[in-house]
């Protein structure tokens, strides 16, 4: 029995110190015989569903709607050229309808992916055969900002976790890494891509080019990972017959967010083989229809997505004694349920005192038109 671990991590020490921390399983990313051609033609676009959990330590740390709609279209921006595209389902997994946003208060909000990683995903974890789930916290141990695991991976969960700092467009915060780009990179490993300098300089022939390293012959191999915004002329490993410089522009490395610009044509097609083969069910029709495919503009989401920057959270909540409040400017509705899953009471007021319940751990659900949101807690 091998043990498989597939994740990777982005890891910061400090501001303007990058280091991560990437143990990879090679065996479990080569789903396809070397045979394999990579040259299959870009043919139509391929439209995978992603899901957004917002889990925060206290509502008020909610990172607002407008930077998840950011996030997506930064997505889109780097994976037009692989014709890969994201959407926001309109339907849920049990054909509900949703933004594809969730939003939660726990103190797993501060992640500690070394021993947490499934207790988190399982806060809110969306069927990840028909959706990718994005995770964001507010914030990482290790000064970690984002770590994935590729669809399919039977030792964990797949998906992406985020620190909610690298999340959106252009947002000016956590610079140099403020462009989107920790997601398109985790992706990436989501979608079965390795880092060009996996290894080091291995895969230096093209007999071995494909086997070794990051398993991707237009990427050249690099002795170890680049930071903040290399010269293109950047060469540290010595590549037979030809000798070629770094991928240092390249999705998969570590350098600033303005300086990754492109993944390679090879890169590209094993990311589209890896969805229509192991993640094939993501891009199904039968999955597109269920969740409701279409354009981010045509999405149920579009009202909460375009709300003005900086949006306020659409719903706050606090406690007062045993009395929870709840604001909003939508109509609400509340559901409490207990530990073992029953549902204890619910309703529609602004609301409701937890004198009434027995000692013990509670899940309050308060849907809004904005989304789901759910709040633990235990009643002493
Ligand atoms: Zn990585």
């Amino acid at each position: 029995m091998v043990v498989r671990r597939a994740y990777w991590a982005i890891v910061l020490w400090g501001v303007g110190w990058a280091q991560r921390y990437c143990p990879v399983d090679r065996a479990f990313l080569r789903p396809f015989p070397p045979a394999v051609s990579w040259r299959e033609a870009l043919t139509d676009t391929l439209w995978v569903p992603v899901v957004f959990h917002v889990i925060s330590q206290d509502s008020a740390g909610w990172l607002p709607a407008y930077r998840l709609g950011d996030q997506l279209a930064a997505l889109n921006r780097d994976y037009k050229a692989a014709a890969i595209q994201f959407y926001l389902p309109r339907y849920g997994p049990q054909g509900e309808p949703t933004c594809g946003l969730t939003w939660h208060v726990s103190p797993l909000g501060r992640h500690d992916w070394t021993t947490e990683e499934d207790t988190l995903k399982k806060l809110c974890l969306w069927p990840p055969d028909s959706f990718v789930n994005i995770w964001i916290v507010d914030e990482m141990v290790l000064s970690t900002v984002g770590y994935a695991r590729a669809l399919g991976d039977t030792a964990g969960i797949p998906g992406i976790v985020l620190v909610k700092s690298v999340v959106g467009n252009r947002t000016g915060v956590a610079r140099p890494f403020d462009w989107g780009r920790t997601a398109v990179h985790e992706m990436g490993h989501v979608l079965s891509l390795l880092h060009p300098f996996e290894g080091g300089c291995v895969g230096t022939t093209p007999q071995t080019c494909a086997m070794e390293g990051d398993e991707i012959c237009d990427t050249p191999p690099q002795r170890q990972p680049a930071f903040g915004c290399p010269p293109l002329t950047t060469n540290t490993c010595t590549e037979i017959p030809t000798d070629l410089p770094d991928p240092v522009d390249n999705f998969m490395g570590y350098v600033d967010d303005s300086c990754m610009v492109r993944f390679t044509p090879e890169q590209t097609q094993r990311m589209r083989l890896y969805l229509q083969g192991i993640g094939g069910t993501l891009i199904s029709p039968i999955n597109q229809q269920r969740r409701g495919w279409g354009s981010l503009a045509d999405s149920a989401c579009g009202v909460v997505l375009g709300l003005p920057k900086p949006a306020p959270s659409p719903l706050r909540f606090w406690r007062e004694g045993t009395l929870w409040r709840l604001e909003g400017p939508e109509p609400i509705g509340w559901e409490v349920w207990d530990a073992w899953g029953r549902k204890i009471t619910e309703g529609t007021t602004r609301s409701f005192d937890e004198q009434v319940l027995p000692a013990g751990l509670y899940v309050l659900r308060v849907h809004t038109p904005a989304g789901l949101y759910t709040i633990r807690w235990y009643r002493l």
